[in-house]
């Protein structure tokens, strides 16, 4: 018995390939293709192809969909949060955001993450496996579909919205680049121009700083938009917040991020998660400055949401604003990034890991977590709840 398929697993030389199997004309991939490309995945459905070939589709196609196992609006119907249950009982958060002339997708590419970042809820509850490249695409597919039939009309939609995916943020759950080959299989598909015809500048790729990745994810030549989660400037508080800084200190990703830059010509994005007296000090400002004017990067500062069982906060408004201006006065290019859909659990994973707090489960990690990391020694003021 040959191996049921994926077909969003597949690309278009391996579309052909199984069309050829078949022993049906090479057109017969592209009408597959286009049929894969509007949502429509049951080989009945897919009218223009002869029966016979229906019928073998059919045989080969393994249960791939993704069932809809919730769906959050927030933000009046501008985000919508949606969490899938993949064939084997994996969970999966997909986001739809809805501003301006845009509709860009938030993707998860691995259901958890291994990297452990203490402040996110991904994180915190571990990794759980890969997902395949068809089970990345197929959230583009899906809020894309979605826009285009109709589907979310029966939940609030803004008035002025657009009916197609516009954008893909690599920023859901999981770490893209330590799942590359999954990552590059998406890329390829919303680029492709018999595939989403989504321009490499639409899409952007979050990373924590696998560096070796961010190496072969550059030699692929793609104009696409780099963000590096950094959250600390000084190695030592980097450590904590960012695991992985143990293996890629700041001296290695400052190299990775310059060579991405003289390798594509893009400018990356530095990503700071703004944490209450744990990142947002006058000696933070310096340091993200610093490192921000080395490494020509614009700077996204994100107040941090709240993730169940950590008891960091964002910091005030008062203290955001003055990080903010700090880092304009330094001369650094940087932007405030509103919390969307805050109310629909905006980070990554929180959807999911209020869902399973909600049926009796606990976060293996998730107690204590921010306990056990110091806090900056520069921070100035009276000692907060997580030092006590
Ligand atoms: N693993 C990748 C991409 C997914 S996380 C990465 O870390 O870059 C996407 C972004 O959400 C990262 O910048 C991450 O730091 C941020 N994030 C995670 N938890 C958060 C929280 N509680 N509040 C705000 N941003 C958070
Ligand atoms: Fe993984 Fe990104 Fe969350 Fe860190 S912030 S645990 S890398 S998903």
């Amino acid at each position: 018995m040959t191996t049921p398929v994926d077909p969003y697993d597949l690309d278009a030389d391996a579309l052909a390939v199984l069309v050829e199997d078949h022993g049906e004309p090479s057109f017969r991939a592209e009408q597959l293709r286009a049929w894969l490309v509007r949502g429509v995945d049951e080989p009945e459905r897919m009218t223009n192809l002869p029966a016979s070939m229906r019928a073998a589709l059919e045989e080969r196609f393994g249960p791939a969909r993704p069932a809809l196992e919730a769906h959050t609006v927030a933000d009046a119907g501008r985000t919508h949060k949606l969490l899938l249950a993949l064939p084997d009982g994996e969970r999966v958060e997909t986001v739809l955001m809805l501003y301006a002339d845009r509709a860009t997708v938030c993707v998860s590419t691995q259901a958890g993450c291994a990297m452990g970042c203490p402040f996110c809820a991904t994180g915190q509850a571990g990794f759980r496996r890969q997902l395949t490249g068809g089970e990345v695409v197929r959230q583009v597919v899906l809020a894309d579909a979605a826009l285009r039939t109709g589907q979310l009309a029966d939940r609030a939609l803004p008035s002025d919205h657009v009916d197609h995916v516009t954008n893909v943020v690599f920023m859901g759950m999981g770490e893209p680049l330590a799942n590359l080959d999954a990552t590059l299989h998406a890329i390829r598909w919303c680029n492709d121009p018999d595939g989403f015809r989504l321009g490499a500048r639409h899409l952007t790729v979050s990373t924590v700083g696998l560096v070796p990745a961010m190496a072969r994810l550059a030699s692929e030549g793609l104009q696409l938009t780099l963000a590096v989660s950094l959250h600390a400037a000084n190695d030592e508080l980097r450590d904590e917040l960012v695991p992985v800084n143990r293996q890629h200190p700041l001296d290695e990703l400052a190299d990775a991020i310059t060579s991405w830059r003289e390798r594509t010509n893009r400018r990356v994005s530095l990503e700071w998660c703004l944490i209450g007296d744990v990142n947002d000090s006058p000696r933070d400002v310096a340091e993200l400055a610093a490192f921000a004017r080395r490494v020509r990067a614009h700077v996204n500062i994100i107040p941090m949401n709240p993730t169940p069982g950590v008891r960091w906060r964002e910091p005030d408004g008062p203290t955001i604003r003055r990080f903010v201006a700090g880092l304009e006065d330094a001369g650094v290019n940087v932007t405030l990034r509103d919390t969307r859909g805050r109310d629909g659990d905006a980070a990554c994973g929180q959807l999911l890991a209020r869902y399973r707090l909600g049926s009796g489960a606990t976060l293996p990690a998730a107690v204590g977590a921010a306990d056990r990391v110091p806090v900056h020694t520069a921070t100035s003021g009276p000692d907060d709840e997580v030092m006590s």
